[in-house]
C-alpha cells in the first residue's frame, strides 16, 4: 500500500518536470487582467511576457515543421531516382527488341544467300562455257561472303543481348531496392506528421492564446519582424549586454530601460524587440 502511493508521487512529479521542461508555458491567466477591448488594460510588462511566450511556442512549430520539411524532399528524391531507373529500363529493352529484330533478319539474309548458292551451284552444272561458270563461282563467293558478314553481326548482337541482359537485371534489383526504401520513407513520414501534427495543433492554439495580449499592430510588428529574420527571431534576450538575435552591445542606458518593462524596446542594429532575464524567466517558470 505505502509503495502504491510513493510509486504514485514519483511519477507524478517527474511527468510535471518533463512538460515545464519540454514547452514554454502561456501566460498564466491571473497575471493578465480581464480585457475588455484586444491589448487594452494590459501592461508592457505582460505584453512583452506574452511577446516572448509567443516567440518560444513559435520557434518550436519552426522546429517540428522543418524536421517534417525534411521527409517529403526525401521523398520525393527517391521517386525521381525509381522514374529514372524505369525508363532506363524501358530503354534497354527497347534496344533488346532491335537487336533480336536484326538478328532474324541477319537470319533471313543467310537463309536466302543459302538458297541462292544452291541455284548457282546447279546453274553451274549446265553452263555453256567457262566465262558462264566463273560468273557464276562469283556470284556464290560473294553470296559467302555475304554469309559470312551476316554470322559476324549475329555474334556482335548476341553479345550486346547478352550485356543488356546483365544491365536490365542490373537496373532491376537496384529499381526494387529503391521501391523498399521509398516505402520505408513514406511510413517514416506519415508517422512522423502522425507525431507531430498533435503537438503542432498544441502549440498553435497556445500562440494564440498569447497573441490575446498583444494589441494588433504590435502582433503585426512582431510578425514582420520574425518574417525578415533569418533565424525566425523577433522578440531576444540580453545576453552578456548584447542583442541576442544579432550580438550588437546594448549600451548600458538602453539596458536599463529595457529592464523597467515601460515600454517596447528594439535593437537599434537588427530590429528585434528585446526583453531582459526577468522576462525570460517569467516565460520559462
Ligand atoms: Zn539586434
Amino acid at each position: 500500500m505505502a509503495k502504491t502511493t510513493k510509486d504514485k508521487k514519483s511519477s507524478s512529479k517527474t511527468s510535471k518536470k518533463t512538460k515545464a521542461e519540454s514547452k514554454p508555458a502561456a501566460v498564466d491567466k491571473k497575471d493578465i487582467p480581464q480585457k475588455t477591448e484586444k491589448g487594452t488594460g494590459v501592461s508592457i510588462e505582460q505584453k512583452l511576457i506574452a511577446l516572448y511566450n509567443l516567440q518560444q511556442i513559435e520557434t518550436q512549430v519552426d522546429k517540428i515543421r522543418i524536421v517534417r520539411g525534411e521527409l517529403p524532399l526525401e521523398v520525393q528524391d527517391l521517386e525521381d531516382e525509381i522514374a529514372g531507373l524505369q525508363t532506363r529500363i524501358s530503354n534497354y529493352e527497347a534496344e533488346t527488341e532491335n537487336m533480336k529484330k536484326q538478328i532474324k533478319e541477319k537470319e533471313m539474309a543467310i537463309k536466302d544467300s543459302d538458297a541462292l548458292i544452291k541455284k548457282y551451284e546447279e546453274q553451274q552444272k549446265n553452263v555453256r562455257n567457262n566465262r558462264e561458270y566463273d560468273s557464276l563461282s562469283k556470284e556464290i563467293e560473294f553470296q559467302t561472303l555475304e554469309i559470312q558478314l551476316a554470322e559476324k553481326r549475329i555474334n556482335e548482337y548476341t553479345d550486346k543481348l547478352e550485356k543488356l541482359k546483365e544491365s536490365v537485371k542490373q537496373a532491376e534489383e537496384n529499381l526494387k531496392e529503391r521501391q523498399q526504401d521509398l516505402e520505408a520513407k513514406k511510413n517514416e513520414l506519415t508517422e512522423i506528421v502522425a507525431e507531430t501534427k498533435k503537438e503542432e495543433e498544441a502549440m498553435v492554439k497556445k500562440s494564440q492564446e498569447n497573441q490575446k495580449y498583444i494589441e494588433d499592430r504590435l502582433l503585426a510588428a512582431y510578425k514582420r519582424i520574425r518574417e525578415n529574420a533569418r533565424n525566425g527571431l523577433a522578440v531576444v534576450q540580453i545576453e552578456r549586454d548584447a542583442c541576442g538575435g544579432c550580438f550588437n552591445k546594448i549600451p548600458p542606458q538602453h539596458q536599463l530601460d529595457i529592464r523597467m518593462h515601460k515600454k517596447i524596446i528594439v535593437c537599434e542594429y537588427c530590429g528585434r524587440i528585446l526583453v531582459d532575464e526577468a522576462i525570460g524567466e517569467a516565460v520559462n517558470n
